[in-house]
């Protein structure tokens, strides 16, 4: 690692935890505090997105599924006063140290509160371009634009079943694309971690009363509404953070 460890890796408040976890302002979605969490607003309409993402898919992604991920998380940390007083960010980096009864909750709907929280905020009806920083580091990884959504779109449509594609940044802001299966995310890698820069939902609920099985169609559609003003600002947070 060639920045500070200062900034990577901090103590958690919970003394059971073996090893440091990641709390990185700058991984946070917006609302990710602590418990109890509740379910951010959509930042814009259930229609917005339309006719890449329906109204009545992003009603029941939001309303059901993403706040089902929520009350389950909750539920999980239920009378447990030392887990509640970790960030989102700190459950999910530290969840392989978890108490074993919560660990599986945590990172099922603990990754589902992150994944989601995420995924509202990276998407607008008319996604724009990279810029600045994050522009610079797409060429010089991926040498275009063009080139890395290829390879994003191949991870996304790829990932066997459920899961999600990623685009992430390690330790020296590095950019990488992966996948990931179920609730997964690159904050709660062992080995490697990374931070989800913007991801995209390749669950069937994300995309079937739309596309039914055609996830590649869904998958290169999407890619019309990131939000490129808000992951270029997002990511040039991560820097600053990064290099303290
Ligand atoms: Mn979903």
């Amino acid at each position: 690692m060639t920045m500070t460890r200062r900034d990577w890796l901090r103590s958690s408040s919970a003394a059971f935890l073996s090893v440091p976890v990641v709390e990185l302002l700058s991984a946070s979605p917006a609302h990710a505090a602590e418990w109890p969490f509740q379910l951010p607003k959509l930042p814009y309409a259930y229609d917005a997105l339309e006719p890449v993402i329906d109204a009545r898919t992003m009603e029941i992604h939001h309303d059901r599924h993403h706040a089902g991920y929520v009350r389950k998380l909750n539920a999980a940390l239920e009378g447990k006063p030392e887990l509640q007083k970790m960030t989102l960010v700190e459950l999910l980096t530290g969840v392989n140290q978890l108490p074993e009864e919560v660990r599986t909750a945590v990172r099922n709907n603990g990754g589902g509160n992150y994944n989601h929280s995420l995924f509202w905020e990276v998407m607008q009806k008319n996604g724009g371009q990279p810029k600045g920083e994050l522009k610079k580091a797409i060429n010089d990884t991926f040498s275009s634009v063009e080139a890395m959504l290829e390879i994003f779109q191949k991870a996304a449509i790829g990932q066997f079943g459920s899961g999600w594609g990623w685009l992430t940044v390690g330790p020296n802001g590095k950019l990488s694309i992966i996948s990931t299966p179920n609730q997964d995310n690159s904050l709660m890698f062992m080995v490697g971690r990374q931070i989800p820069l913007m991801g995209i939902d390749v669950w069937e609920h994300a995309y079937y009363l739309k596309y039914q099985n055609k996830r590649a169609d869904y998958v290169q559609k999407w890619c019309s509404i990131i939000h490129w003003d808000m992951v270029s600002d997002r990511y040039n947070k991560i820097l600053k953070e990064l290099k303290g």
